[in-house]
C-alpha cells in the first residue's frame, strides 16, 4: 500500500467530502480521489447517514439529447467551460464550482431531484473527453448545445428555439406565408 502524505490525505478527504455533499456516487469518488474504498464508504455513511447506491452507472449519451436534459446539460457545460478557461483550476474543481452555479440557476422544486444530477454532470465531461458527445452551435440562436456526433455536419436547432417534433411543421407554415 502506498504511503500517502498527510497533506495529500487532507486534500483528498476534503475533495471526497465536497463530492459526497454534491451527490457524487461511489464510482466518482473512487475515480477522483486516492482514498481507499473502505475510507470512502465510511466517509459517505458519516456524511449521508446511509450507504451509497450499488451497481454500475446506467448512463448513456442519448440521455443528454432529450430536450429538457439537453438544455440543463448545455447550461451546465457552458458554465464549466467558462470556469475551466478563466480560472485554470483542476477539472474536478471547475466541475464542483460549475455544478454549484448550475444548481443556483436551476434550483428546481424543493425536495425534487435536479434534472442534471452531479454524477450525470461528471459523466457528461467524461463522454465529451471520449468524443461521445460534443458541442454544436444552434443555427438560430448560435448558442452552444450538447450533442451526439450525428449532428456535427448537419444543421442543428436547439430545443429552446424549436421543439424538434414541431420544427418541420413551423417550416411549412413559414413557406406557405411567403408564397
Ligand atoms: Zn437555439
Amino acid at each position: 500500500m502506498n504511503e500517502q502524505s498527510i497533506l495529500d490525505e487532507v486534500y483528498n478527504t476534503q475533495l471526497a467530502m465536497e463530492l459526497i455533499s454534491s451527490g457524487a456516487r461511489m464510482q466518482v469518488l473512487e475515480s477522483e480521489t486516492s482514498l481507499s474504498r473502505r475510507k470512502l464508504l465510511r466517509l459517505y455513511k458519516e456524511i449521508k447517514g446511509c450507504s451509497p447506491a450499488k451497481g454500475m452507472l446506467p448512463f448513456s449519451p442519448d440521455w443528454f439529447m432529450s430536450w429538457e436534459q439537453n438544455i440543463h446539460s448545455s447550461l451546465f457545460y457552458n458554465i464549466y467551460l467558462y470556469l475551466h478557461k478563466t480560472e485554470k483550476k483542476r477539472p474536478i474543481a471547475s466541475l464542483l464550482k460549475a455544478y454549484r452555479l448550475y444548481r443556483e440557476q436551476c434550483p428546481g422544486e424543493p425536495g425534487e431531484k435536479p434534472v442534471l444530477e452531479f454524477t450525470r454532470a461528471w459523466t457528461l465531461l467524461r463522454f465529451i473527453d471520449c468524443n461521445m458527445l460534443e458541442q454544436v452551435s444552434c443555427s438560430v440562436c448560435a448558442g452552444n448545445f450538447i450533442s451526439t456526433r450525428q449532428y456535427v455536419n448537419t444543421t442543428f436547432t436547439c430545443s429552446l428555439c424549436h421543439p424538434p417534433s414541431r420544427a418541420s411543421k413551423k417550416k411549412s407554415i413559414r413557406a406557405d406565408a411567403t408564397q
